[in-house]
């Protein structure tokens, strides 16, 4: 048994003084105990929290984060920049979709993320043939997570059409393209290999509702439903103006107004983006106790419109934060800009906070690792026995107040800097860096 100890941990209680974590062999939290002495217990600098869950992330895309940044000749936009990412997947063989995914993952530990949600669509070769084994990829995926340690929820995603209406794929589409069945097969055939790995939980997905039936959307439930473990279920959801026009068009109604008619919304559901949601589908999911999943650096990178988190939280809406296209993994980057964003459409400060916790940066935290967990179908979020042993450590001004520290962690550029990252009870990242892929980085 692994023995932690930490002068300042954030706890479900608050901070805690001098922290003592026991980790039990298959990488949980057998005990949390505050008002301990070290007594031999590796010590943890800074502030120690639960480590950040990510709900969202497309790994191959990190291959081309940041060289996106050229105007083309009649003007950009989120559909210029997926032809552009298109491209650049054509040519991505499973050797090189594991190696980007493994530099990705460790990548994001050292970021302090120690949960992904992979949104895993690219199922088929080059060209859109099967790959001989139909797991391939996502073995590819499971194969970075096992090498680095981070938790993964893996979620396979249905894709089978290029938008409402059953439009049928594009040719560049056709690396995801499955049928119901095949995907219904693949996704048990994933449940029977993983279903039982600690590190790993499996999610499911249609990818939109552009890329989907309606008419699948209850047999996907099903599915999910058809294993004894809570299967989170993940979508896409309203992330452009012109997916509710369109959706509009053919429906008659919008994106998640149309999903909320075909399946019952639940706590197992986070809807991704949900950037042009109305205020009552907003209020749909928040009723519902789904998460809305935020990935402000892309939204922002995509040029996607704000979503209104303030009124959001407010009205009890869960959020969790994901990196998506990848173009930054920090967790600091992303909860800031997720406060900022607020900001600067309402002329005001200090928005995301509650009544009985007024620092932003401790609400925003605390706040995205429970959604994320939840999202995440995984025992984690929180520094508690019985969940998994996911810690990072903060370095931080000595003296300052804990609530303090972190603002200045989150807030203040260069400042966030994970010395310590524990995932599953691997000891991953020292100093900062990797330990496992220090030398090839
Ligand atoms: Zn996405």
């Amino acid at each position: 048994m692994s023995v932690y100890f930490a002068r300042h941990a954030l706890l479900p209680e608050g901070w805690a003084k001098d922290v003592r974590f026991e980790v039990s062999s298959s990488g949980d939290l057998a005990s949390v105990t505050p008002g301990c002495a070290p007594d031999g217990a590796s010590f943890l600098q800074g502030l120690v929290l639960p480590g950040m869950p990510n709900v969202h992330s497309h790994a191959f895309q990190r291959a081309f984060a940041g060289r996106t940044e050229r105007a083309g000749p009649s003007g950009d936009s989120f559909w210029t920049w997926r032809e552009a990412m298109y491209e650049m997947l054509e040519t991505i063989e499973p050797d090189e979709f594991e190696a980007i995914a493994t530099d990705a993952y460790a990548t994001m530990l050292e970021a302090g993320y120690t949960t992904v949600c992979e949104f895993h669509y690219v199922h088929n070769a080059p060209g859109g043939a099967p790959y001989a084994r139909r797991t391939e990829l996502a073995d590819r995926i499971v194969a970075a997570a096992r090498r680095t340690g981070i938790g993964l929820t893996l979620v396979p995603v249905l894709y089978r059409y290029s938008d409402f209406g059953a439009q049928p794929p594009q040719p560049r589409q056709l690396r995801f393209v499955l049928s119901f069945d095949t995907f219904a097969g693949l996704w048990r055939e994933l449940y029977d290999a993983y279903g039982a790995d600690a590190q790993i939980a499996l999610g499911l997905s249609p990818h939109s509702l552009r890329a989907v039936a309606v008419a699948d959307l209850p047999l996907l439930v099903e599915l999910a439903g058809s294993v004894p473990a809570r299967v989170p279920i993940h979508m896409h959801a309203s992330e452009q103006l012109r997916e509710v026009e369109a959706c509009l068009a053919v429906h008659g109604t919008t994106p998640i107004a149309l999903l909320a008619q075909s399946v019952a919304l639940d706590a197992r559901w986070c809807l991704i983006h949900c950037t042009h949601a109305t205020d009552f589908e907003r209020r749909t999911i928040a009723e519902c106790g789904a998460v809305a999943g935020l990935c402000p650096t892309t939204e922002a990178s995509l040029g996607d419109g704000i979503f209104p988190a303030v009124q959001f939280v407010r009205a009890g809406g869960r959020i969790a934060v994901g990196t998506d296209s990848n173009v930054s993994i920090d967790v600091s980057e992303e909860l800031r800009w997720l406060e900022y964003v607020q900001r600067l459409a309402s002329r005001e400060r200090n928005l995301m906070h509650a009544e009985g916790e007024p620092f932003v940066g401790t609400y925003l935290y605390e706040t995205t690792a429970r959604g994320g967990a939840q999202a995440s179908g995984r025992a984690i979020g929180a520094l508690a026995a019985g969940r998994r042993a996911d810690l990072i450590s903060i370095a931080c001004d000595a003296g300052t107040e804990p609530d303090t520290a972190l603002g200045v962690a989150l807030f203040r550029s260069g400042a966030w800097k994970p010395e310590d990252v524990i995932a599953g009870g691997r000891h991953v990242v020292r100093d900062g860096r990797h330990a496992g892929l220090a030398v090839e980085k």
